[in-house]
Formats: C-alpha cells, sequence, structure tokens
C-alpha cells in the first residue's frame, strides 16, 4: 500500500467538537497502517477565532486518545513550522507567483464599497459574486493590501473517496481571497500551499468543505500542482434528526466527556465507529483492531447520528473490557481521583480497589463512583422514605421492620466469617428463618446499610463494608 501523509490541521478555538476528533482518528490510522506520516498542524490565521491554550487542550486531547503525531508542534519535523503564521512567507510567495502569472491580483477596495456590491447584487436578486466586482486598475502588492485569485469560471470533475465521482459547474467559482488585509493567508489558501509542501497525500476533512472544492481545484490548476486525495467525511448529526449537531444540540466538548471520565478507548472506539463499519457487528474495537480493520472505502457518505447513550455503553464496556482482560488494578490505575467521593481519600488503596472490584460493571462514567459508591466511605444519609415508597416494603409497619433488622443484625453479629460466600449461605438462611421473600428481606437490608438506588451484591457489599459498619447501620433505624 502506498504510504499515505495525512494531517488533522485544527484551528485554535478553545472547543473540541467531536466532529473534529473524528477528524483526527481517519487520517492517523490511514497513516499508521500503511507506514506513512501523521501531521498536526495548527491552521492559526483567524486571529479573530483564535483562544489562548486552545493548542494546548488539542495535544493534551490527541496525546489523551492516543494519536501521537509523526511531525508538528513540540516535536518538528522535515516540515517545520506547523503553526500556520509562521509559515506567512510561504504563502506570499505563492500568492506573488501568481500575480505574475496573471492568476491573481491585489485588491484594494475598501469594505464599504465591497458591502455596497453585495448588498446590491441582493436587491437585484442575482447571485453575489466578487468576479464581476473586479476593480479595473490593478495596483503593486503591500502589506495591508488583500491579493484575490482571478479565477476563470469552468467546470470541475473531480473524485471524492467517500463521496464519489463529483462535478461543478462555473457558477460557484469566484475570486476569492488568498492574503488577507493583515498579511496572513485565509484557510482556502493555506492549506493548499502547506499540503503541497508537506507533502500530503489524502486530505481528510469533514464534507462543510466540499462546496468550495471548485475553488480549490481552480487553484492546484493555476498553481500548477498535482491534486491530493479527497476524502471528505460526512457531518455527524444531532441525536433528534437531519440537522449538523452543533453545542446546541447538548453535545459535549470531547474534553467535557474526558471530566466525565469517559474513557481514551473508549472515546476513540465511538468516535471512529461514527460514520464508519467494517462491515461485521463488531462494536467494540481496540486501537490495534481499527490499525487491522480501517479502510476509507467503508466510511459512509451518509451522515452519522451521535449518540450520547451508546457512547456511554461503548465507555462501560471498555470499563468492563479493562476490568476483565487486564485485571482491576489496571482499571484502577487508570481512574483520576477526581472520580472518587472525596471521603475515599480517607481509605486505603486497597480498600478503594475492593469496592470498584465489586461496582465496576455498573459504571457508565468513571464518574458515576461519586454517586455509586460514597455509602462505602461516609455514613449515609437516613432517607424513611427510600422504605416507605419502596414496592416490596411498603406494607410492612414500622415495628415489623425493626423486628426484621434486628433478627438479621442479631444472627450477622455472630458470624465469625465475614467473607461474601458465608454470608450468601446466612442470608438464604434469614430468608427460611424470617418467611420473607428475598425481594423484601435483601431490599431492607440493602437500604438500611447504603440508602443508595442501587448497590453491588448483597453479600459482596455485606463484605466489603465490614461487620462493625454493617451493624452499627442495621441497628441506626
Ligand atoms: N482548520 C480547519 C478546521 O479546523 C481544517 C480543515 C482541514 O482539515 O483542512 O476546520
Amino acid at each position: 500500500m502506498e504510504k499515505a501523509i495525512t494531517r488533522f490541521a485544527p484551528s485554535p478555538t478553545g472547543y473540541i467538537h467531536i466532529g473534529n476528533v473524528r477528524s483526527a482518528i481517519y487520517p492517523y490510522l490511514l497513516a499508521k497502517q500503511t507506514g506513512g506520516t501523521f501531521i498536526l498542524r495548527i491552521e492559526d490565521t483567524d486571529r479573530a477565532r483564535f483562544v489562548e491554550g486552545a493548542t494546548d487542550l488539542i495535544k493534551e486531547t490527541l496525546l489523551w486518545l492516543g494519536l501521537n503525531w509523526d511531525e508538528g508542534p513540540d516535536i518538528g519535523g522535515p516540515h517545520a513550522p506547523y503553526f500556520q503564521t509562521e509559515r506567512k512567507e510561504s504563502y506570499i510567495a505563492w500568492a506573488k507567483k501568481l500575480i505574475e502569472k496573471g492568476l491573481a491580483y491585489a485588491d484594494p477596495t475598501p469594505s464599504e464599497k465591497i458591502d455596497e456590491y453585495r448588498k446590491a447584487d441582493t436587491a437585484k436578486k442575482i447571485p453575489y459574486l466578487y468576479r464581476n466586482h473586479r476593480p479595473e486598475e490593478t495596483v503593486e502588492w503591500q502589506e495591508g493590501i488583500p491579493i484575490r485569485f482571478k479565477t476563470t469560471p469552468k467546470s470541475y470533475e473531480w473524485t471524492d473517496e467517500v463521496m464519489g465521482d463529483m462535478k461543478s459547474g462555473p457558477e460557484v467559482l469566484d475570486d476569492i481571497i488568498l492574503i488577507k488585509k493583515d498579511g496572513l493567508p485565509t484557510y482556502n489558501f493555506a492549506h493548499i500551499i502547506d499540503d503541497l509542501e508537506m507533502g500530503v497525500t489524502h486530505v481528510i476533512r469533514g464534507q462543510e468543505y466540499l462546496s468550495s472544492m471548485p475553488n480549490y481545484l481552480a487553484l492546484y490548476e493555476a498553481l500548477e500542482i498535482p491534486r491530493p486525495k479527497f476524502v471528505s467525511l460526512p457531518h455527524i448529526l444531532a441525536p433528534q434528526g437531519n440537522k449538523k449537531l452543533s453545542k446546541r444540540d447538548g453535545a459535549k466538548s470531547v474534553t467535557d466527556y474526558k471530566s466525565d471520565g469517559v474513557l481514551p478507548e473508549a472515546m476513540l472506539n465511538y468516535l471512529a465507529c461514527l460514520g464508519w463499519n467494517d462491515g461485521t457487528e463488531q462494536e467494540i474495537y481496540t486501537m490495534e483492531e481499527l490499525l487491522e480493520k480501517f479502510s476509507l472505502e467503508r466510511i459512509q457518505n451518509s451522515g452519522a447520528r451521535f449518540d450520547e447513550t451508546k457512547l456511554l455503553w461503548v465507555n462501560g464496556m471498555w470499563i468492563r473490557k479493562i476490568h476483565d482482560e487486564e485485571g482491576n488494578d489496571t482499571l484502577y490505575a487508570k481512574i483520576a481521583p477526581e472520580f472518587w467521593p472525596e471521603s475515599a481519600n480517607n481509605y486505603p488503596e486497597d480498600y478503594r480497589k475492593k469496592v470498584l472490584n465489586i461496582i465496576y460493571d455498573r459504571l457508565k462514567l468513571l464518574s458515576d463512583l461519586k454517586t455509586y459508591t460514597n455509602y462505602f466511605f461516609e455514613e449515609p444519609v437516613v432517607d424513611r422514605e427510600m422504605i416507605t415508597k419502596n414496592k416490596f416494603l411498603k406494607k410492612m409497619s414500622e415495628d415489623e421492620i425493626k423486628g426484621l433488622l434486628n433478627t438479621v443484625s442479631t444472627r450477622l453479629s455472630g458470624e465469625e466469617d465475614w467473607s461474601a460466600d458465608n454470608l450468601q449461605n446466612v442470608l438464604n438462611e434469614l430468608l427460611e428463618e424470617t418467611g420473607k421473600k428475598p425481594a423484601e428481606l435483601f431490599s431492607l437490608i440493602r437500604i438500611a446499610i447504603s440508602f443508595a438506588p442501587f448497590s453491588p451484591a448483597l453479600p459482596l457489599t455485606l463484605e466489603t463494608l465490614g461487620k462493625d459498619r454493617v451493624l452499627a447501620r442495621l441497628n441506626m433505624l
């Protein structure tokens, strides 16, 4: 297979959208599986949208997901620098070449005048195209004057690896800006120059750039440079329907999911499968499996719906996978202290590991630990309604409940062997002794020792809490 040179080219605007990250995963996979190069390039020429610290956030997110770049910020590479603002000279040099060839021009038209053109065309109900307003007199270029492409309206044909054979008519071609007033290039121009100079073979990006493709193709032609392969990724759609996912749909940024306790393995897995599948029913993929199975041909060409419930399901599957395949200690090591209830800090690591070992299979997010495990670390707040509203317990009188708890506590206090196995037997014997159904007796004990909406299997919960605490709690009601 031809070595693919791919890039992830984010703009440092601060918010890391789910779709942005997916546009990093596919180029990474393609580069790695072909023994090629994955480049990280920071597209920071839009100074109005620039956010301080955003580049660090991008880098951290990529490293968190295991998408290490081969060339780019911090590590450099043969095509350095990797920040567009540091590559200014190059864009200007290429734009000047176009001016010399008569294919671009310095445009001194003031912005008020441009606004007038736009308004006039809109009033006349004709499409606003700058090429109809090209200035008659050309000026010498100097910094502070934008450079525009001098387009030749014509039709184009091209192939997109995902979208298939594409065609466009002359109506979309325009005199787009190449170099802005501030001397920095537009995205439209800069990415073409960078992709060329960095030897990029596959441009993998969101489908929102498709509509600009004719202008890009005109630029490749004018610059007399080869076209790379184009791979347009389908939109990620909002959960409810056929519109692009946006912040307003409640989709959190990748960083928010990270702080809620989505594991990087799960995020990578979920996003890789959002718009791609290997043709089987498989849903859980490790990075190694993705590297083995990923192919551009199987990227779907219609939008993929973002489904947070599915993301959490994948995360739950990953929590179990890590626990069951690599062990409780490995899972424990992946859980940052802030995911635990604060009171857990007062307990030794071994005890927290024990708690994790019995609760892990209930977790969808690591932050669930905060709400699911606090009664292992602090005294629960008595909430009588949990008893009086419980469908199995509401029929019992206060006295009956006290009596039952008393029987349980007396029996348990005599137990020397506090292992879950023994406790299981004792609980079964208590069922016989009290004549209660498991749903009644076990719900009561569970509530009395936890006051939590659910807990792991009762014998395991009792064993982990320890005899003293269990007896104290049973006697509290
Ligand atoms: N800077 C563009 C963005 O963040 C990148 C598009 C591309 O990959 O070429 O959307």
